[in-house]
């Protein structure tokens, strides 16, 4: 792996990992450029795993499988624990890594890291809790007992825009359910994920139960890897398009999957909201990672009575955000991803306009280098507009005028996703019986942000099958097993 020099002075060496990381071993190549998304300019090149790397990697955690299930779920939990200890220590040089790689502003990833580190400790904490069943048959003559196997080797595969806390919430229960793992991380965010395997290895993970594996290829290797009769769980955070690819290359050997996939939020603003409350929360659902997450309100409705005073504070807000790259602490918004991020973001914004929209603030992309789009806010956006079905993935805030409670639902409920949703009012139980209405797995009310480790996250309709984190998501990664038993 060949760094840039901005990137050598900015992250601790003891954290530059030197490429593919299979069966406890680091293997050096080159193919993959990562690139510092404020600038274009090149920051480091990982290697570029081959079909026969992925192979290996299989290979590699199926030698250490039997090894680690046999681990004492204490032990399991003790070395998720040092690996949760070892994440907070080396914070602040894995929050500069993600706002290198990754864009976001440092405040934003130090939030990430922090986030990312508690899927340890909580997996830590539920290793030694994975429950199993005693019943009785309703006839009276049996006993019904059920135990919980871990499922097998399981592929991990993240995006780039929570470099960390995608992995650490996939590792973090397959670990603790005692199984081992081979993660693809996304190709524009590689080496937050090498830097984790580093402190993993510190933190006493044996060698082939966390392989990591880069590539230029993520379709040939995954499908290869599916393949393989040993891998039996897929668990895949990213687009909906590719989650609908995998599902159907997972149905050829009847893999497990679990899919956390794309979003199209709606933040609902009832007149009865504390205006200043919901625009504290819209400031966070839209911005948190320059709107570069899944959760982030796609869509603002907002009634009437209250809608002129939310656009201008909303505007005065995003039009007072600092642009800059995401490792300069004075930034509080970074840059996109990618070019391409930012033509898509230009395009629906185009469309909006074109359709009739006025942009209060922002509107149209920045020219200087780097992959910059301003926060803009959008008013008076048509309802069936591309920007209110497609996810926008930026720093827009589409507003959009409502009277009734069934009209804001219905519009809400306008789109193929169901990850999460957001509602603003003061009277509890307006909320409450609204929500309930609301197709989505996550539903923030009177919050901006979500997200928690001891939480069920996910989506229903097309954002997604089962949920990470909380409780449940242990079970993700686990079979479980009927004895009948006659005695
Ligand atoms: P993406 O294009 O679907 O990529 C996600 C991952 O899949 C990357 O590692 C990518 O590798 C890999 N990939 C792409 N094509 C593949 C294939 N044919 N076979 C196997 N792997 C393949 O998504 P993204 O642009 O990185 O992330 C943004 C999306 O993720 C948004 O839709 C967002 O809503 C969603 N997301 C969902 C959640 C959630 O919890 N529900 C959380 C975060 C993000 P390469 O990088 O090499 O292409």
């Amino acid at each position: 792996m060949t760094f840039h020099a901005k990137f050598s002075g900015y992250a601790d060496p003891a954290l530059h990992a030197v490429g593919l990381y299979i069966g406890g071993k680091w293997q050096s190549g080159s193919g993959i450029t990562v690139l510092d998304p404020s600038t274009g300019n090149l920051l480091a090149e990982v290697a570029d795993a081959s079909i026969e790397d992925a192979q290996r990697a299989v290979d590699a955690a199926d030698a250490a499988a039997a090894g680690w299930r046999a681990t004492p779920a204490r032990q399991r939990s003790e070395i998720l624990r040092r690996w949760y200890q070892l994440m907070t220590q080396h914070a602040e040089e894995l929050a500069t890594l993600i706002a290198l790689e990754n864009g976001k502003a440092l405040a934003d990833a130090r939030g990430e890291v922090a986030y990312a580190a508690e899927f340890f400790r909580w997996y830590a904490e539920e290793a030694t809790r994975i429950p199993g069943e005693f019943r009785h048959t309703p006839s009276g003559s049996h006993n019904i007992l059920v135990d919980h196997e871990p499922i097998g080797i399981a592929v991990l595969i993240t995006p780039w825009n929570f470099p960390a806390a995608m992995a650490t919430r996939k590792i973090g229960p397959a670990l603790a359910a005692g199984c081992t793992v081979i993660l693809k991380p996304a190709s524009e965010t590689p080496l937050t994920a090498y830097a984790m395997a580093r402190l993993g290895e510190e933190a006493g993970v044996p060698p082939g139960v966390v392989n990591v594996l880069t590539t230029s290829n993520p379709g040939g290797i995954t499908n290869a890897m599916l393949a393989d009769p040993r891998v039996r769980k897929l668990s895949f955070t990213g687009s909906t398009g590719v989650g609908r690819v995998l599902l159907a290359e997972a149905a050829k050997s009847v893999v497990s999957c679990s899919m956390e996939l794309g979003g199209n939020a709606p933040f609902i603003v009832f007149d009865d909201a504390d205006l200043e409350v919901a625009l504290d929360g819209a400031m966070i659902a839209k911005m948190r990672n320059a709107g570069e997450a899944c959760t982030a309100a796609n869509r603002f409705y907002v009634q009437a009575g209250i809608h002129d005073a939310f656009v201008a504070g909303l505007t005065a807000r995003m039009k007072s955000l600092k642009l800059g790259p995401g490792y300069d602490p004075e930034t509080q918004c970074g840059p996109m991803i990618t070019q391409n991020a930012v033509r898509k973001i230009d395009r629906l914004v185009s469309e909006a306009l074109a359709a009739g929209a006025r942009a209060t603030t922002g509107g149209k992309p920045l020219t200087e280098n780097g992959y910059f789009y301003p926060p803009t806010v959008l008013e008076n956006v048509p309802v069936n507009a591309s920007i209110a079905r497609e996810e926008i993935f930026g720093p827009v805030a589409p507003v959009y005028k409502f009277e009734s409670d069934d009209e804001a639902i219905r519009l809400a409920n306008n789109t193929e996703y169901g990850l999460a949703a957001y509602i603003y009012s003061r009277d509890l139980k307006r909320a409450m019986k609204v929500g309930k209405r609301i197709e989505t797995g996550m539903l923030g009310i009177n919050r901006g942000l979500m997200s928690d480790p001891a939480a069920p996250f996910g989506g229903v309709k097309q954002s997604g099958l089962g949920r990470e984190g909380g409780v449940t998501g242990i079970l993700e990664f686990m079979e479980p097993k009927y004895f009948a038993v006659d005695y």
